[in-house]
């Protein structure tokens, strides 16, 4: 049975990288019907945190990699790594030195694997130095005690960033120091920026943690970094993880390129909130407003809303901003519009001709409205976009947005002509 793990360090957020690393080694195990085990490598006592931990916890299962059998902790496992070094030593495979154990490298030999990702790789032992075991302060070595917990949980697959493919050599060796099986290992591309640099912060951030917080949903986030080193076959790019698991093969991950582009990532994030229904986005977005410590709207006028504009977000923080002109009569102005649409004489006046005729609509529809100021462009022989520009200025400050009826409508006859008007004498 496959069994594969993920091994986060709790020194730090979750990386957008490990995150790609949970979730292939998730994908692996649910497409092959396997387990996927979480294992905690907190041997460095003083950087290990429990907020750290948590967050990462918290954000796989936000991620949807939800994983099999209880966590193990490396911090509780220490008497076992002593006591495998110690064997090693009585075997003549390690010796001391001070409080330290070091592994013995036996020269001139080559160890070959085959990487599931990278094909064949071999390393010369003259290339490696003596390995240490354990440290002087007590604590083991990453390669060592990864090792006896890989063989430890049966651990058959270890996929997992290019940055430990240096690893994989010694971490033979000691499989076979140990007289255990090794297991399969593949590699994969570390994520780099557009300029090819490593992923940095500069690029658009690299914790899980920001993403969710700028309003990326976890479906987006999860499809977006299972194409970062996985391809289906086709040019196809929204995928959803449970389709993922059906399709996900290995093999697919040869030669896929990891460029971090923000850029697809929003443009895919604005398909996933495009798709969602109000009903559902609806308490994400008032977790944004709440965030942001500002007054959250009634559930009715704020779906309405959200109906405007889900099509328009490419995150849920943007939401706010492009919409506060509903919720508040203090809201963002684009002063450049105000100058173009509002303070030409022309633009006054007809923003006077059009108050005058919706003052007097019964129903205060986005049907009604755009017929009034079809009439009004026609009668005055205006084009309609000289009745448009203005309005959406004068009753939102922003140049850009939803439909101007459809936003006209929600916003509601008074508060319309109570900003039509102040415009006028702007
Ligand atoms: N804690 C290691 C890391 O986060 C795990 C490496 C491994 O998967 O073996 O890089």
């Amino acid at each position: 049975m496959v069994r594969v793990r993920f091994a986060p360090s709790p020194t730090g957020y979750l990386h957008i990288g490990s995150a790609r690393t949970a979730l292939f080694n998730w994908l692996y195990a649910r497409h092959y019907g396997g387990k996927f085990l979480l294992r905690i490598e907190d041997t460095d006592k003083t950087r290990s945190e429990k907020k750290y931990l948590d967050e990462i916890l918290t954000d796989l299962r936000w991620l949807g990699l939800d994983w099999d059998e209880e966590p193990i902790y490396q911090s509780e496992r220490f008497d076992v790594y002593r006591a495998s070094a110690e064997e090693l030593v009585r075997s003549g495979k390690a010796y001391r030195e001070g409080e330290a154990y070091i592994f013995r490298i036996e020269k001139g030999r080559t160890i070959t694997f085959d990487d599931m990702i990278h094909g064949k790789v071999s390393v010369n032992t003259d290339d490696i130095k003596d390995q240490v075991l354990i440290k002087s302060d007590g604590s083991p070595a990453y390669n060592f005690c990864c090792v006896i917990d890989d063989a430890f949980l049966n651990i058959t697959h270890i996929i997992r960033g290019d940055d430990h493919i240096s690893n994989t050599p010694k971490q033979i060796l000691f499989y076979e120091a140990l007289g255990l099986q090794s297991p399969q290992f593949g590699h994969m591309p570390l994520i780099m920026g557009q300029d090819g640099a490593k992923l940095s912060k500069r690029h658009g951030g690299v914790a899980v943690e920001e993403y969710k917080r700028q309003g990326f949903l976890p479906e987006s986030l999860v499809n977006y970094l299972l194409l970062l080193g996985w391809s289906p076959g086709d040019d196809r790019q929204i995928i959803s993880l449970s389709e993922a698991v059906k399709i996900f093969d290995i093999k697919d991950m040869r030669g896929v390129q990891a460029k971090f582009d923000l850029q697809k990532l929003r443009w895919m994030n604005g398909e996933y909130i495009a798709a969602k229904k109000t009903s559902e986005l609806l308490p994400l977005i008032k977790k944004q407003i709440a965030d942001a410590a500002k007054e959250i709207p009634p559930d009715d006028k704020l779906a309405k809303v959200i109906d405007l504009y889900k099509v328009r977000i490419k995150t849920l923080s943007e939401f706010i901003p492009m919409t506060d002109h509903f919720f508040s009569d203090v809201y963002t102005v684009e002063e450049k519009g105000v100058e173009k649409y509002l303070k030409p004489a022309e633009s006054k006046m007809i923003l006077r001709q059009f108050a005058d005729r919706i003052e007097s609509l019964s129903e205060f529809s986005h049907e009604n409205l755009e017929k009034t100021c079809r009439t009004l462009a026609e009668e005055k022989g205006l084009k309609t976009a000289q009745i448009i520009h203005p309005t959406r200025v004068a009753i939102s400050g922003k140049t850009t947005g939803a439909g101007l009826f459809e936003m006209m409508e929600v916003l509601g006859k008074e508060k319309v002509l109570e900003r039509l008007r102040m415009a006028q004498g702007a």
